[in-house]
């Protein structure tokens, strides 16, 4: 595995600058050294066994803001080197952000590449979008076709100009970001909040999975006591927005459907009897697993009060699903949506994940013929983000499995596949070590935007979030912040044992942080 050692002499941003240089050279190992500081020992050790190993020849980078106001970049490597300095013109977080576009640019030119989102290396490019919306000023619901296409117009502008993102993330980008804020602009960001449940069991671990997530066969003994766990978490957590309504409820994990009709009747039965239902605007079921859904729990779900419901195939090639762990066949994706379907439900998403292993365009191709024939209300498209928890991880690194780290061709198609579908672009966001450095995206129909996902990717509104691993925020509204809220968070413990042991203590951490709500 290639090392790339950065060498740094003010403080950096060292996350930012991992992602950057993660992007441009995939897979490498990445250390980061300050000259002169007490890794200076460290870096020479390294550097002599990054020497003694042929195939390890490093590469090296310095990367420098000086407080005077100038960038250096310096890149070596055996007999190729690069040295580019300049001067920074601004101050303060706009010489931050010139600092990352000067570095951006020197990457491009040592490497003879671009990245799609150019120096953006956030999580949440259409926060940008919607900020710069929101100084516009302008009345959106009222604006007329024309006003709208130069809105439009000038927020991609300010993508390509301020961060070098391509042309076509730009126009996706300032796409979203407009129809996110039409969305939001219609809500009280005080008053509503989002209700989010983890169910944490699946039929069984999928290779890439890095949420919580328990074979639920491994593991039936907890099953009734995470659910009771659970149900008292949903009912203590009411008391806590007494005086609120969610305007969306969304159960996930995990996937819910790994319980049966009856666990999952008990557990939407405490929400409705805790939570005052009758302001929600969308409800939404992850069924996720085709071979986890039966008419039974369809029924509980609808009758419940779910309208929204995801079948989520990820890919349509049985040999894929079988190498990811998922089981289940195309086929049997296919008879859980037409149930779904036949159950009446208003609103059927599907997921799917480009660049999976072994997977290559004439699969994705495949996959998308396939989602297109059963015409979903809904798309959510992920580009594979290997994290390091997953087996996935594992299998490439100690088995050299083979994951194509490029799936911009695959993310075209699919885009594509949703304009053919009647499908628009709603919602997007970023992850670490995305294949190809791409994003997720939903697409929908008209009118059945994902509401609950572009709250919670946005960060517009406060998350009441029960079950483990659950991350509840409180969202409040302060005019002096930059996306004028003030975010603060609390998290539930991922492991199943110790959430339903410290299930009053999950409780007590939410109470202090809606306490004065
Ligand atoms: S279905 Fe989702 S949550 Fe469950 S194991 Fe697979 S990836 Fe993880």
């Amino acid at each position: 595995m290639k090392q790339i050692i950065i060498t740094y002499r003010q403080t950096i941003q060292e996350s930012y600058f991992h992602a950057l240089l993660r992007s441009f050279y995939p897979g490498c190992a990445i250390r980061f050294l300050q000259e002169g500081g007490q890794d200076q020992e460290k870096k020479k050790k390294e550097e002599r066994s990054a020497e003694k190993a042929e195939a390890d020849e490093p590469l090296y980078f310095l990367i420098v803001r000086e407080e005077k106001g100038e960038a250096l970049f310096s890149a070596w490597e055996r007999e190729k080197t690069f040295e580019k300095t300049c001067p920074l013109t601004c101050e303060g977080k706009r010489q931050e952000e010139e600092f990352k576009n000067f570095i951006y640019e020197c990457l491009c030119e040592f490497t003879e590449k671009s990245l799609p989102w150019g120096s953006l290396m956030g999580v949440r490019p259409t926060k940008l979008g919607r900020r710069w919306l929101r100084a516009e000023e302008k009345d959106l619901q009222q604006m007329t076709e024309a006003e709208e296409k130069s809105l439009h117009g000038s927020i991609a502008e300010r993508y390509q100009s301020s961060y070098h993102a391509s042309e076509k993330k730009a126009k996706l980008a300032a796409d979203i970001a407009i129809r996110e804020e039409k969305l939001i602009r219609r809500l009280d960001p005080e008053k509503g909040f989002s209700l989010y449940v983890g169910v944490p069991f699946c039929p069984t671990r999928c290779l890439y999975c890095s949420f919580t997530s328990n074979p639920i066969a491994a593991c039936k003994d907890l099953v009734e006591p995470a659910l009771g766990a659970m149900i008292e978490e949903i009912r203590q957590s009411a008391g806590l927005m007494a005086h609120n309504r969610p305007d969306t409820v969304y159960i996930g994990g995990g996937t819910p459907t790994a319980l049966s009709a009856h666990q999952l009747e008990r557990l939407m039965g405490a929400i409705a009897e805790s939570f005052d239902l009758s302001g929600v605007m969308e409800y939404t079921v992850e069924a996720g697993r085709a071979d986890s859904i039966t008419k039974d729990k369809l029924r509980v779900i609808k009758e419940m009060g779910a309208e929204r419901i995801s079948v989520n195939p990820q890919t349509m090639n049985p040999e894929t699903l079988a190498l990811i762990g998922r089981k289940g066949t195309p086929d049997e994706v296919k008879q859980a949506f037409v149930l779904a379907k036949e159950a009446g439900f208003d609103h059927i998403n599907m997921d799917l994940i480009l660049g999976l292993p072994g997977e290559g365009i004439r699969e994705v191709r495949r996959t998308l013929s396939e989602v297109e024939a059963l015409g979903p209300d809904s798309m959510t498209v992920h580009s594979l983000a290997v994290k390091r928890g997953s087996d996935l991880h594992r299998k490439i690194t100690e088995e050299g499995i083979y994951v194509n780290g490029d799936c911009s061709d695959a993310m075209e198609l699919a885009m594509e596949s949703a304009e053919r579908m009647g499908l628009l672009p709603y919602y997007l966001y970023r992850q670490k070590n995305m294949s190809g450095n791409q994003e997720n995206v939903g697409f929908a129909k008209g009118g059945k935007f994902g509401l609950y996902n572009i709250l919670i990717m946005e960060e517009v509104q406060s998350l009441i979030a029960c079950g483990p691993g659950g991350i509840s925020k409180r969202v409040k509204v302060q005019k002096e912040e930059a996306d004028g809220v003030h975010i603060t968070r609390c998290e539930n413990v991922k492991e199943l044992q110790s959430y339903i042991d410290r299930t009053g203590e999950m409780i007590q951490r939410k109470r202090e942080l809606f306490e004065t709500m």
